[in-house]
């Protein structure tokens, strides 16, 4: 028997199963994926600095090494009907990163190798089918019919987790009937000059909102779709539409496109009723991309995940995991409100917003920032 099974590999999986393995506890790692498949997309494209911290205290290097391959931006700048209403460029970092921003594919990448060094057993291409949980453990049955015993489960298996409906818990929430269109543009941003760039109302994209975000290896385009939109046609034709958006690169190279709409979606509870099931990461809540919060928080859960099993304290675990889940959804929910703009008296706050930015800088700050949700200074994501 192990001490932690982690179903799912993850960010938030492979994260799980180094913070078990460096608390002593056994750990196996099952994942449904064969091996050296390699996801599509950028993902994730933002790594908090909490999250570096976290992993930092499983291994200085990981963080190191997370850090080095990201690329730190420095300039934020929100413009308004093409007019810019804030700008503002940080000096470079003298300590610790920020934050870091490269692929989530990257980064799990980094995980496992890690996992593999740290000898953690991963078995792969055989998802968990069936979990019988017990007051003493839990079994696991695999699709090809293998058994695993263990103590504790991390159910990290993502927003379909199979682990999370065999133990009867439910994602309680909304989604968003506005889509978003998602592009990753391959290039190389220069850190020294790269910016993200929030557009309201972009003229060249018909006054639909958009967000430019480098990382490592590429540029994020975000666009905010209307009602009527064919957001999977925007997805399909993107190389038609993007090199407006992107005029500092050519040529335009599409690696990959998607369509997404905003998550705010909680399970009612974070684990089976025996607290041997410990939810995390989308297993237990789905955010939206913007805000940064969706692989962040499934990363703290992780790290809390495995303090929680070592300490024998799942209900800390699953009462304070929740509370933070809900308090992302509210900060999520906020933004959605922001970017929606569905009463005439935000749209009129907004307006008045940009046209006083240019003499009043704490217009352009909010402009800047409300998109994101309110900062979260209580919980650390
Ligand atoms: C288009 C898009 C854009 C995004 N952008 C951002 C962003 O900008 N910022 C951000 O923070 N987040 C973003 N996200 C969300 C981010 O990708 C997720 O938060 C993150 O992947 C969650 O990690 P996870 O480990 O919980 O789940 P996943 O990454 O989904 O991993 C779950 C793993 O479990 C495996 N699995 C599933 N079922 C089983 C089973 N039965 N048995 C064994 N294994 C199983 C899966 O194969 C998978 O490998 C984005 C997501 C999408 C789709």
């Amino acid at each position: 028997m192990s001490a932690v099974a982690v179903v799912g590999a993850g960010p938030v999986g492979l994260t799980a199963a180094l913070a078990a393995h460096a608390h002593g506890l056994e750990t196996v790692l099952l994942e449904a994926r064969p091996r050296l498949r390699t996801r599509p997309g950028s993902r994730a494209i933002f790594v908090h600095r909490a999250t570096l911290d976290h992993l930092a205290a499983i291994d200085p290097a990981l963080s190191a090494e997370i850090t080095a391959l990201g690329l730190v931006w420095r300039t934020r700048s929100t413009l308004w009907a093409g007019r810019q209403v804030h700008r503002r460029t940080y000096p470079a970092p003298s300590g610790a990163a920020p934050f870091t921003s490269l692929p989530q594919t990257l980064v799990e990448d980094i995980l496992l190798r890690a996992c593999d060094a740290a000898g953690i057993r991963s078995l792969w291409g055989d998802g968990v089918r069936t979990v019988t949980c017990r007051p003493d453990g839990v079994t696991l049955r695999t699709g090809e019919g293998a058994v695993h015993e263990a103590s504790h489960v991390i159910a990290a298996d993502g927003a379909r987790s199979t682990v999370r409906e065999q133990c009867g818990i439910t994602l309680e929430g909304t989604a968003s009937a506005t889509e978003f269109v998602v592009v990753d543009v391959d290039a190389s941003p220069d850190p020294a000059t790269a910016a993200r760039v929030f557009h309201y109302r972009h003229p060249r994209a018909g006054g639909r909102n958009v967000l430019l975000v480098p990382f490592h290896g590429g540029w994020r385009v975000d666009v905010q779709c209307r009602r009527g939109d064919d957001a999977r046609q925007w997805a399909a034709t993107a190389e038609q539409w993007v090199p407006a958006l992107l005029p500092e690169v050519s040529p335009v190279t599409i690696g990959w496109s998607s369509v997404y709409r905003f998550q705010q979606r909680v399970a009612d509870r974070f684990t089976d009723a025996h607290g041997r099931v410990l939810l995390a990461g989308e297993a237990a809540h789905l955010l939206p991309p913007f805000g940064a919060r969706g692989m962040n928080s499934g990363i703290s859960d992780a790290v809390a995940a495995a303090r929680a099993v070592r300490d024998g304290d799942t209900d800390r675990y699953a009462s304070e995991r929740r509370a933070a889940a809900q308090a992302n959804v509210r900060a999520a929910g906020a933004a959605l409100d922001h970017l929606l703009a569905r009463r005439r008296g935000q749209r009129l706050r907004q307006w008045a917003a940009a046209a006083a930015a240019p003499l009043w800088p704490s217009a352009g700050r909010w402009l800047d920032a409300a998109p994101y949700g309110p900062r979260m200074r209580a919980v650390r994501y």
